[in-house]
């Protein structure tokens, strides 16, 4: 059993079954993520019997660097890790004057299938444990903290779909956010879907104030689903329905990303379906020129295009940031870096 699986809770029931109070799990708790020991030797203050029993029947999975890349900018920097099994997950750090922000895999591979995407175009592999997802927290954590930096921002917007492997995801996002540990404030947390209705719902109904965000790219349905194939299956009404249901329930904005593609769905057609599409609903777009990919012919748009569909959504009364995928030069796109590395370059 990886410890890092486990919530606090989780932690303290193993604890109680092998006959400790929750004290102990308290200290073994306060080891793993404020002090983030490395290994069960370093628990040195636990009664030895119990560590004895740890080192028997626990792990500490941490995740072995398989790559590290630099953008030139030496602001973003680029991991390849690898899980227990030989997989590889990307795990990507953005530095910002005062504040770092984590890019986090959620599976391996992805099930979606989304056109433009690198990690949707090598399929789906499996989901990531709640340690495998932790993990790749720690790893950032440890190498900011070489430089007295702290983690701010969490983007669960690496590979993979977190709403389809749901339970993995919030187990550690309760990890990450326990104020025992890491402590890492929900809202500093986003988590970005492909948009699975029940999913959303579901999210609504549960007690996590993490962000919200949509990945749309299109504002009609036939256009939607010759990009993410999954809109055949939960088209933009089911979709949309459900986030009026979570914006409505939880009294919180979502955030919709569109990958802006020259000629595909940077038209002002576009802009004018998407400012009606979202009329009523708290949003916020987040336009991101695409980024190209190997398996995907599309090109990023260029600025004017940008600006004019942003103008559209103004007249919607729709606030609109454009983002600049960071790290363009290591490949910091969402899974091209582990297809560059599979292709030999
Ligand atoms: N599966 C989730 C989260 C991971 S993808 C989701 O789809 O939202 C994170 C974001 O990167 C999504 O908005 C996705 O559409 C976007 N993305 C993926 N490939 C891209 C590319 N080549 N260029 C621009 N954005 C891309
Ligand atoms: Fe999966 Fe998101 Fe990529 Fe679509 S964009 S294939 S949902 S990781």
């Amino acid at each position: 059993m990886n410890l890092y699986d486990l919530s606090r809770n989780e932690l303290g029931h193993l604890l109680a079954e092998w006959g400790y109070g929750d004290y102990h799990a308290g200290r073994i708790w306060d080891y793993l993520y404020r002090q983030k020991v490395r290994s069960l030797e370093e628990m040195v203050e636990l009664r030895p019997e119990l560590r004895k029993r740890l080192a028997a029947e626990t792990t500490l999975a941490r995740l072995p660097t398989q790559l590290t890349i630099d953008s030139s900018d030496g602001l973003t920097r680029k991991f390849l890790l690898q899980l227990a099994d030989g997989q590889e997950v990307e795990t990507v750090l953005m530095r910002y004057p005062g504040r770092a922000t984590a890019c986090i895999s959620t599976q391996a591979g992805c099930a979606m299938g989304c056109v433009f995407c690198a990690t949707g175009q090598m399929g789906f592999v499996r989901h990531l444990t709640p340690g495998e997802i932790v993990a790749q927290v720690l790893h950032v954590v440890a190498l900011l903290q070489e430089h007295s930096e702290e983690l701010r921002n969490i983007v669960l917007m690496g590979m993979g779909e977190p709403l389809h492997n749901y339970d993995a995801t919030m187990t550690a996002i309760d990890i990450l956010t326990d104020d025992r540990g890491l402590a890492i404030g929900p809202r500093y947390i986003t988590l970005s879907t492909v948009g699975l209705p029940p999913a959303i719902r579901r999210l609504a109904d549960e007690e996590r104030p993490v962000n919200l965000a949509v990945s749309l790219h299109a504002a009609t349905d036939a256009g939607r689903a010759a990009l993410v194939p999954i809109n055949k299956r939960w088209p933009l009404g089911e979709l949309i329905d459900a986030c009026r249901y979570y914006v409505a329930r939880r009294g919180r904005r979502i955030f919709f990303e569109w990958a802006l593609i020259a000629g595909q769905n940077d038209t002002p057609e576009q802009a004018h379906a998407l400012g009606r599409l979202l009329q009523g609903l708290e949003a916020h777009v987040n336009l991101i020129p695409l980024n190209p990919t190997d398996g995907y012919a599309g090109r990023p748009s260029d600025s004017a295009a940008v600006r004019h569909f942003q103008d559209i959504l103004a007249e919607y009364g729709l606030p609109s940031t454009v983002r600049q995928r960071r790290g363009l030069d290591i490949a910091a796109g969402c899974g091209q870096l582990r297809a560059q590395k599979k292709n030999g370059r």
